[in-house]
């Protein structure tokens, strides 16, 4: 029967027969692909020149050495990028969307995949079509169909039977695979699925590829260009001043390549992507999944959080607590969750009179609701919307037998809920006439009333009184919903609208509650801690929105608090007195979700760094446009998370608190690598400034300089990536967006390195010289000597501000074991043949190798000094004593 869907064995049949309802994907690029586009670089070419010239001169064993290294590149390159790639595909595999359809006669959500033709698909505001529909249903349903059509109006949709018989209608009685809807409801009966459907027949022209790259990583690729420039230009100065000298064209060559190598920080775009892969499955791990990967950068940055109320603060586990009549009787509910053994009372309970009416009430509680109540054999569980589980949980403990009240009022028209409505209302045959009901936000529900049932005569509303019961209900942080009723003449077309909505009979309010999430307080505290903003943005009651906000520890006063009303006002006057208005306002409620974008937008001129939540189709333009995005993993609807940067998997305002931790820790990772790689780059760079024109030898042969930055180096940056947080990342304000990666404290650290390794270099070269130690051992150990300074400049660039001393040697064993490897592969290659000759190595006494290690152990302390100055300046600075800047 077309009520009850497919069966679960039909469905399953036809999957198999037609095939998932899935377009057909792009492969991904093949690892042969992957590790051909290592070589894709300028730099690579330059080492590809520099084998064939030593080819060309007869030193095939340079040549083969240049290959190796390129391999050995090539390789963790690829790996590297693999596992990136491969984390990426995790995330989008924990994003397939999600279909409602009806088997075996019961609701039940699927994979989209599984779709098949002949099934029952349900249809709700904010959710993508799965598959081509014809509509059996249709309450105030819109589509955008702009992705079929590039219409950017929303189409209104009809049921099957409202239409004619031509095909310009038809088509507004079928909804297509892929559009959105926008609002109301739908149900329909599917005609195509996957590849047959109409999307599925344009899908190969949109099937573009959208390569979203970091910012971070575009920046950085300017500022590489930047560097190579000045490699550049340093390295004409040499090669000039090797001219002056006589050197050999053939050795100058080789040394500008071995040059560039240094300077150029060739394994940062991989140390970067390695940092925000990791940072992604971190976060993924605090519920947090990243879906633009420089979401993962921005989340660190933000210096404001907008949130929603309902489900992100608190549980969104809804109870009506209190039922207030208009003559202001009250009633209490029990809160259990059996609501079979609970019920309601009065504080006088034979008053017969008042459970009359909190029957009517209840009524108008329960028919224009969409959620649907089940007792299954763990308890009872509910499907739907948490306000409207609420009311049937609580319809059914006053005694209200809601399949019974359904059959008794046949359904002929919905107004479903939509959060800019703010009311839901149904329309029943009763007994030759149309009964309406309607629930929702108080204000909204009392304009359409008139009169009020007390003790069974109709006396005129009081509009005073029912709005001070609310504010009552409100203080005590309840969600208010308002109740009621009228009788309508039957319209000959059975169309019901807004417009009926009027001289309503008013019921009656309940409160509901909805206990702030017990580990939002700390979030909140951490968020003031760590210098970000916290603003509330809720459709629901100021007085409601000012006590949850007051649990939950939000920071704000009485002034602080505005209304969609006051927004509206504000943006008709224009985009100042907007800005006027956000800038101090904390609380924003009864706010619509269009006005959402304006609220930050205007956050956003203000020089705010923004992250906002959202769930509803209303809400995509402000995930879209904020700075990060928010979605929520399960209550937000397809659409708003597809807006989003990042989809919050359990709701939970703690989790984007823990988002922002290891964005932070991430972009300090980052900068770490960079240090790491640009002072060691300088370093090298400097000892040639200083040895060339000096008249010294060459301190490294260009085989050298690439052992040094594509082995050696290569290993230790990655695994600096890796570093964990330090477990003061929320303790500093954020950083601002614009301040550029190569502020004040790197450029000084990399100043005082590049003097220490440099400058020491040269020293121990020239010392060595002077002490008749032939050239080619002399290199020997300031080979050695870089690659110690490397090792402890690794551990240098773990902590920004911490000693060294106080990480714990161990919390990043990565580290140490790559750190380990790096040293044991050098001294091992001092004995392998083949290898040993062609980066010119030759052991090394003990003796000589604890002189070294004693000299790098001078960046070490250098270092340990400029953090030391820099804690105690930052705590004067703390104190006040600080000078004004
Ligand atoms: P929040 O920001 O807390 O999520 P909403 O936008 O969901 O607030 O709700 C705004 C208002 O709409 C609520 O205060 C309530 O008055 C009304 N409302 C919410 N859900 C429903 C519903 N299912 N039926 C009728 N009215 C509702
Ligand atoms: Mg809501």
């Amino acid at each position: 029967m077309a009520q009850l869907g497919l069966t679960t064995a039909q469905a399953a049949q036809r999957l198999v027969e037609i095939g998932p309802n899935a377009l057909p994907r792009p492969k991904p690029p093949s690892i042969v692909a992957v590790f051909l586009r290592q070589f894709l670089s300028p730099l690579i070419y330059i080492l590809l020149a520099a084998a064939a010239v030593s080819l060309a001169l007869g030193e095939p064993r340079d040549a083969l050495f240049i290959a190796v290294v390129l391999l050995i590149n090539g390789v963790v390159g690829t790996a590297q990028e693999h596992s990136a790639d491969k984390a990426a595909a995790a995330l989008s595999k924990m994003e397939q969307p999600d279909a409602t359809v009806i088997r075996d006669g019961a609701q039940q959500r699927i994979e989209a995949r599984s779709v098949v033709p002949g099934d029952i698909v349900l249809l709700e505001a904010g959710g993508r079509v799965p598959a081509d529909l014809e509509l059996v249903e249709a309450s105030d349903l819109q589509c955008d169909e702009s992705l079929l059509t590039g219409e950017s109006l929303p189409v209104r949709k009809r049921a099957m039977h409202e239409c004619a018989d031509d095909e310009a209608h038809n088509r507004l009685c079928r909804a297509y695979a892929g559009t959105v809807v926008n609002r109301g409801r739908g149900r329909g009966v599917v005609v195509a699925t996957g590849a047959a459907s109409e999307f599925g027949r344009i899908a190969r022209e949109l099937n573009r590829k959208s390569v979203s790259r970091p910012p971070l990583l575009i920046r950085l690729e300017r500022f590489s260009r930047l560097i190579a420039l000045a490699v550049g230009v340093a390295v004409a100065l040499l090669v000039a001043v090797g001219l002056l000298r006589g050197m050999p064209l053939s050795e100058l060559f080789m040394m500008s390549v071995g040059l560039a190598v240094s300077a150029i920080p060739e394994g940062l775009p991989v140390a970067i992507s390695v940092a925000l892969a990791i940072g992604m499955r971190r976060m993924a791990k605090a519920n947090v999944i990243v879906r633009k990967m420089p979401a993962v950068e921005s989340l660190g940055s933000c210096t404001m959080i907008a949130t929603d109320k309902t489900g992100t603060l608190t549980m969104n586990e809804l109870v009506v607590t209190d039922i207030r009549l208009p003559d202001g009787t009250a009633l209490s509910c029990d809160v259990g969750p059996d609501v079979d053994r609970c019920a309601i009372h009065t504080a006088d309970t034979t008053d017969e009179e008042a459970r009359t009416r909190v029957s009517a009430l209840l009524r108008a509680a329960a028919l224009p609701n969409e959620a649907q109540l089940a007792r299954e054999a763990k308890g009872w569980s509910g499907t739907g919307d948490t306000v409207d589980i609420a009311l049937l949980a609580a319809a059914h403990k006053g005694g209200t037998v809601v399949h019974e009240v359904r059959q008794r009022y046949p359904l002929v028209a919905r107004i479903p809920y939509e959060p800019d409505l703010r009311y839901a209302a149904s329309f029943h045959r009763h007994e030759d006439r149309i009964r309406v009901f309607v629930k929702g936000a108080p204000e909204t529900l009392i304009a359409m009333c008139d009169h009020v049932d007390v003790r069974g005569s109709v006396s005129p509303i009081q509009r005073e009184v029912l709005l001070q019961q609310k504010e009552a209900l409100a203080a005590q942080g309840l969600r208010v919903l308002a109740f009621a009723e009228g009788t309508i003449g039957a319209e000959p077309d059975e169309v019901y609208g807004h417009g009926h909505l009027v001289n309503l009979t008013f019921l009656g309010l309940a409160g509901m509650q909805d206990p702030v999430r017990p580990e939002v307080p700390d979030a909140i505290r951490e968020c003031y801690n760590a210098g970000i903003e916290i603003a509330m943005v809720t459709g629901d009651d100021p007085v409601t929105a000012s006590a949850i906000a007051t649990e939950a520890g939000i920071r704000f006063s009485a002034e602080q608090v505005v209304t969609g009303g006051q927004v509206r006002q504000a943006e008709q006057l224009g985009e100042k007195a907007l800005d006027d208005l956000t800038r101090h306002a904390r609380i924003y409620a009864r706010v619509s979700p269009e006005q959402k974008l304006a609220i930050v937008m205007s956050l956003a001129r203000a020089g705010h760094f923004i992250a906002v939540t959202g769930d509803g189709v209303n809400d995509a333009p402000a995930l879209k446009h904020a700075h990060v995005g928010v979605a929520m993993g399960r209550k937000g609807t397809e659409v708003a998370k597809e807006s989003a940067d990042i989809v919050i998997a359990d709701d939970n305002f703690a989790s984007i608190v823990s988002g922002i931790r290891e964005g932070r820790v991430a972009y300090a990772n980052i900068r770490k690598v960079i240090f790491m790689l640009v002072s060691t780059g300088a370093a090298e760079v400097t000892l040639f400034m200083l040895a060339i024109p000096l008249g010294l030898p060459m301190p490294l042969l260009p085989v050298q300089l690439l052992w040094l930055n594509l082995v050696t180096n290569g290993i230790q940056d990655v695994a600096l990536a890796a570093e964990h947080a330090e477990g003061d990342e929320l303790s500093y304000p954020p950083r601002k967006p614009q301040e550029p990666i190569f502020d004040r404290v790197m450029i000084r650290r990399i100043g005082y390195s590049t003097l220490v390794m440099g400058a020491g270099g040269f020293v121990t070269f020239y010392w060595m010289l002077k002490h008749g130690y032939p050239e080619e051992e002399a290199r020997n150990l300031l080979l050695l000597l870089f690659v110690l300074f490397e090792n402890v400049q690794t551990f240098n660039s773990r902590s920004e501000r911490q000693s060294v001393l106080r990480l714990g040697f161990f919390s990043n064993p990565m580290l140490v074991v790559s750190v380990l490897a790096a040293q044991a592969l050098h001294m091992a290659a001092m004995y392998i043949p083949g290898l040993s000759e062609a980066v010119h190595l030759i052991p090394v006494s003990l003796n000589a190798w604890i002189s070294l290690a004693l000299v790098a152990m001078t960046l070490t302390m250098v270092m340990e000094l400029d953090k030391g100055c820099t804690r105690s300046g930052r705590q004067r600075a703390r104190h006040g004593d600080a000078p004004v800047m």
